[in-house]
């Protein structure tokens, strides 16, 4: 069956265009075969003429099946004053062996007369040519019409003639480029119906994000009639990127109930999404809709409280649809239901009605006040939960520890010493380190392998330090805030009511996060610690990271 919305990808041309975004053949081939495999309708692998990495693509691309995709090589209009047949682009173009060429020209006069310096006849018969040479060679055309929104609005006559030279030519789909991504859905809309109105051949839309309406744009043009939309993955492409096809294609079907790619495709966006930015060497946007890791995570109480009820109160689609997955957060918005979400998916049996649950909320919001995290930290989460329901006593106590570090010429030594109990029991241990934290886990770990020989599997495997504000800088820029104003007008009160406020709660130097992230090689945590003291905020995470890992799962 025919899709109502043909899907065009380049992330492998327009997309590679983008800043920090480089992929070899190999790469290139890897990101074809899984679009190929999701189903989208055309590759774009990227311009023959330009480098010999590109043609390399597309010789072996050529000796591929491809089951879904039709690949697509990308060219120009001839150069001016050649004989289309004698032109070096048109050779490399069928020397690249693909069935779909696309081709992009003028569409804008300003373009054609001060920037190509040809006379406007001439560009609309650089795109007749170039066209019907291709033809003629057995290839599907699509024309990508450059500026087409922006040449419109210049010169509406001359548009059409551009678009008109292409269909006369044989172009089976003419696509309206927004280049300079400056556009807004409302002109996309008007020019695209326009367009539609006055062409035969199928219509395609192209959209960048300048203005971070790219995708809108997108579904402007198909709602005015385009049934090609082209686009990248996760929206790479020059300047601020392309359209991004991660959301587009969600949108024709969910939103727009149209088919594009087969519709049990769909559950695996969020690879595709993850797979491309991995090859691609790029950290996977967890903002980014549809597929980011934020993109089902509730965090507020109230909307967690609902979420529980029913999911469709706070969520438009289910994540599953998308391949992504809902996430309840626990933070010092967090009310009752996230405790108890959390702590089911912790593998603890909480009711709401047990007086624990308040304990544990009360408990969460003091240390997310005083600069804990949670998010990351489920395993300091599961330990505080468990010692509620549990009033059991820790494992083992760490009784006194020392650090220490000396540096001669030639290198630089930490050395730490732990003291611990277990029971009735006692250890003392030094071990030497990279760095003090280093010195600090080996130590502990080595007096705590002696009753827990489990912990030998324990590693660590990040390590993150966070500075948070001091109280005083948070207290001042509330101040400033709220005097925003009357400037000069809140030190006076500033200094009074805080110094007041300080001295109360003692201590005004800023303090120091810590996370760490461990492994026994089945499962991975998360623990914090927070202190004034680098060293302190560190021994937390790791007595918390230790009693973890001895936790019965
Ligand atoms: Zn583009």
């Amino acid at each position: 069956m025919k899709p109502q919305v043909e899907i065009y990808d380049t992330t492998l041309r327009d997309g590679s265009q983008g800043e920090g975004i480089n992929f070899s053949v190999a790469d290139k081939l890897r990101i074809a075969e899984k679009l190929d495999a999701f189903g989208v309708h055309y590759i774009e692998g990227g311009w023959p003429g330009s480098n010999p990495k590109d043609m390399e693509f597309f010789a072996q691309a050529s000796r591929r099946r491809w089951r879904n995709a039709k690949i697509a090589a990308f060219s120009m209009t001839r150069r001016k004053g050649v004989a289309v047949e004698k032109d070096e682009l048109m050779r490399q173009i069928l020397d690249a062996k693909t069935p779909v060429v696309t081709i992009v020209g003028k569409t804008w006069l300003l373009h054609v007369t001060e920037v190509l310096r040809v006379k406007p006849d001439e560009n609309l018969a650089m795109i007749g040519d170039t066209i019907r040479f291709l033809k003629d060679h057995g290839k599907t055309v699509i024309y990508d019409a450059e500026h087409s929104f922006d040449g419109f609005k210049d010169e509406p006559e001359y548009a059409l003639a551009t678009w008109q030279a292409a269909e006369k030519a044989g172009a089976q789909c003419i696509v309206l480029c927004d280049t300079n991504g400056g556009c807004l859905p409302e002109e996309i809309a008007r020019i695209t119906a326009f367009a539609k109105g006055r062409l035969t051949a199928r219509l395609g839309i192209h959209t960048h994000n300048d203005c971070g309406v790219g995708v809108a744009n997108a579904l402007a043009g198909i709602e005015a009639g385009a049934t090609q939309v082209q686009g990248t993955i996760n929206g790479y492409g020059e300047r601020t990127g392309n359209c991004n096809l991660t959301s587009v294609i969600p949108l024709v079907h969910f939103k727009l109930k149209k088919s594009g790619v087969p519709a049990n495709s769909l559950a695996k966006l969020k690879e595709l999404s993850e797979f491309v930015d991995e090859i691609a060497n790029v950290r996977h946007d967890p903002r980014q809709p549809w597929v980011g890791q934020t993109a089902f995570a509730h965090k507020g109480g109230m909307h967690a409280h609902a979420i529980d009820r029913i999911a469709r109160s706070y969520e438009h689609i289910q994540p599953e649809a998308v391949g992504n997955y809902r996430r309840v957060l626990i933070s010092d918005m967090s009310g009752r239901s996230n405790i108890l979400m959390k702590a089911a998916e912790l593998g603890f049996k909480l009711k709401p009605e047990m007086p624990e649950v308040k304990t544990i909320t009360q408990r969460v919001k003091e240390l997310e006040n005083q600069g804990y995290e949670f998010e990351a930290a489920e395993g300091s989460l599961a330990l505080l939960i468990g010692k509620t329901l549990k009033h059991r006593d820790p494992l083992f106590h760490v009784d006194a520890y020392h650090v220490s570090m000396r540096r001669d010429a030639s290198e630089s030594v930490c050395e730490a010493t732990v003291k611990v109990s277990v029971g009735n029991k006692h250890a003392q241990t030094v071990a030497e380190g990279d760095g003090p934290v280093n010195a600090l886990d080996q130590a502990l770990r080595k007096a705590l392998v002696e009753f827990f020989p489990q912990l030998r599997e324990v590693a660590l495997i990040d390590y993150k330090v966070r500075i948070l504000a001091s109280r005083k800088s948070e207290l001042l820029r509330k101040a400033r805030a709220a005097n925003k104003n009357k400037p000069g007008k809140f030190y006076e009160g500033f200094t009074k009511a805080t110094n007041t406020l300080l001295e109360k709660e003692g201590g005004t130097a800023a303090k120091t996060r810590v996370l760490i992230e461990s492994t026994d090689g089945r499962r991975e945590w998360g623990t914090v610690g927070v202190s004034e003291n680098i060293i302190e905020a560190s021994l937390q995470a790791l007595v918390d990271s230790m009693e973890f890992a001895l936790l019965k799962k």
